[in-house]
């Protein structure tokens, strides 16, 4: 089958590989219909992690069953399903908790498993024609014939569920104020988590301007960290309160603003920008010491973070991988009952031949460039 492969840093393919097999019997394969590509797969494009050349990407998957082991029970030939980026038992000790993305079986040493990503497990990934999915009954998230809500569907196995993770990290209550620290698809899908629990003002904070734009279009309050310090900004617009909550969704790579040699560790800008007591959740990345990696970075993980500013404002916070599977079925019904519409982020639908064009320039953050789904 044909598959999306890594080489080297900047440079992916899309060449044979191996089908996958039915491995134990509560696997399913299915045919893929989507898999998007993720700010996440860009650590492992860009050379930041000791990934093997030869690895499959791909986390947000979607696709019909097409071969069912003989231990799976709920699913069958033809069935249309979301894969939630985590892979995960269902029985262990953090899975019975909710807490999938934590799973202690498919990977103890790390504690949570995910397809075609580095350090998560030897899970092959699904910008592929087919994928093989462990423990099948419990990953698999049923989703309605046919292929109404494609795009929609298509988030929900990856950044719609970690976005409204985000809220639920920060605690985001009906009325209250939100800062969101980057537009990408995943702060795009924060913010719009935010506006479905009914906050009162999401301000979105970036520098390129088609997303800051995407986030005005779904009623967020754009904020241009090129022009003028964010913090500043925001505390003006809140007479001098700042919000009641922060997101961040950029991690360790945050960018400077122009002029300015050193970023600003997004999460400091948070505990600037929230109000004493407020809360913060952490989805942005921010990667582990990986024996693997190349040595110049091998140190991204340890960033200054002001904690004394953090304890006297007595803020809480909350991190982590998101447990799709804890959102996933209710935002799918969202989904279904029009009352939701995240595809709003996806900008190109292209077939899995234009994987390597696509990688380069969504990662150039290329404007009008937000969110690429692959067609395998
Ligand atoms: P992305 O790289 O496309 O988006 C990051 C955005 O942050 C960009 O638009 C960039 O311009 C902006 N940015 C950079 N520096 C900034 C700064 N100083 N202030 C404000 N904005 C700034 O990636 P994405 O797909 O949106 O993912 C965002 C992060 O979320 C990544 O670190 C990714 O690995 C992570 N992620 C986490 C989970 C999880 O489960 N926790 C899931 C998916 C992705
Ligand atoms: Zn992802």
């Amino acid at each position: 089958m044909k598959a999306v492969v890594y080489h080297e840093p900047y440079e992916v393919s899309v060449e044979d590989v191996d089908d996958p097999n039915i491995e134990d019997p509560t696997d399913v394969i299915i045919k893929v219909s989507s898999s998007a590509i993720c700010g996440s797969d860009l650590h492992m494009y860009e050379g930041r992690t000791g990934v093997d050349t030869g690895t499959v990407f791909g986390h947000e998957n979607m696709g019909t069953v097409v071969d069912v082991g003989s231990g799976v029970a709920r699913l069958k030939k033809g069935d249309r399903v979301s894969v939630p980026f985590n892979v995960a038992c269902g029985f262990c000790r953090n899975c019975l908790a909710g807490k999938t993305a934590f799973c202690l079986t498919v990977n103890p040493g790390f504690a949570g498993g995910a397809y075609g990503y580095a350090a998560m497990g030897p899970y092959s990934g699904g910008q592929a024609e087919f994928l093989r999915v462990p423990f099948a009954d419990f990953n698999c998230l049923q989703l309605p014939a046919g292929d109404d809500f494609e795009d929609d569907f298509a988030m929900l196995a990856d950044i719609f569920p970690t976005g409204y993770h985000a809220t639920t990290l920060a605690q985001v209550a009906p009325g209250e104020t939100v800062t969101v620290m980057g537009a990408g698809p995943v702060g795009l899908m924060a913010a719009y988590s935010a506006v479905i629990k009914g906050a009162s003002r999401v301000f979105v904070v970036d520098k390129i301007k088609s997303r800051l734009q995407l986030a005005e279009s779904i009623g967020a309050i754009a904020v241009d960290f090129s022009n003028d310090d964010p913090v500043e900004q925001i505390t003006h617009a809140t007479d001098g309160s700042g919000t009641d909550t922060g997101i961040d969704a950029v991690g360790y790579q945050a960018t400077a603003a122009s002029g300015e040699e050193q970023p600003a560790t997004v999460l400091n800008t948070l505990v600037d920008v929230v109000r004493p007591t407020g809360r913060i959740g952490v989805v942005g990345l921010y990667l582990p010491e990986d024996p693997g990696a190349p040595d110049e970075h091998s140190a991204h993980g340890e960033l200054l973070f002001k904690i004394g500013r953090f304890f006297e404002k007595g803020q809480k916070i909350g991190t982590g991988q998101a447990d799709v599977k804890a959102y996933n079925r209710q935002l799918r019904d969202l989904i279904v009952a029009e009352r939701a519409k995240p595809s709003f982020v996806v900008s190109q639908t292209l077939p899995l031949a234009d994987a390597s064009d696509a990688y380069r320039r969504f990662d150039n953050r290329e404007d009008g460039y937000s969110k690429v789904v692959l067609k395998p």
